[in-house]
């Protein structure tokens, strides 16, 4: 069970995901990044903002920002609105956009029936981690196929 801001509005300027191939590029550094974060943080369920551009369908990560998880919950987590807030507006002053939310799962890597709620609400790509089968996967809601897993690449 995760939940996440409801703070639709911060989301309006973001474009449709529609039925479309999406994909993100994270780097190995970043993705290493939020793994070991995960496990200091660990039993705790982790959570960070992923700042970067969007090209069409193309999510770009370019900058992990980590949040804290204000229910200090092993099986949640929500993040505070006031600095999400923030996030969103420092991130547009620099021409980036958040282009995506990252947090663990002490389970499998698939969205709650919790995430998928928050998901619709934010339709930006959710990487979910486990950290006990130790797998990441991706996914993001789409207004015509609804909750569905889309590729993450990682590169050097
Ligand atoms: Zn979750």
């Amino acid at each position: 069970m995760d939940r996440i801001i409801n703070k639709s509005a911060l989301w309006n300027n973001v474009p449709e995901v529609k039925g479309e191939n999406q994909i993100v590029v994270i780097k190995k550094t970043h993705l290493a990044f939020l793994i070991n974060l995960s496990l200091q943080t660990k039993p705790l369920e982790t959570c960070a903002i992923l700042i970067g551009k969007r090209n069409n369908n193309q999510f770009n990560i370019l900058e992990v920002l980590p949040m804290d998880n204000d229910d200090k919950s092993e099986i949640s987590f929500a993040i505070n609105e006031e600095k999400l807030f923030a996030v969103y507006k420092k991130t547009e002053s620099i021409n980036l956009a958040v282009v995506g939310v990252y947090h663990t799962h002490p389970s499998v890597p698939m969205p709650s029936k919790t995430d998928t709620k928050y998901m619709e609400i934010n339709p930006i790509p959710w990487i979910i981690h486990s950290t006990t089968t130790k797998k990441t996967k991706c996914f993001i809601h789409d207004e015509i196929e609804g909750i569905k897993e889309i590729e993450l690449i990682v590169k050097d």
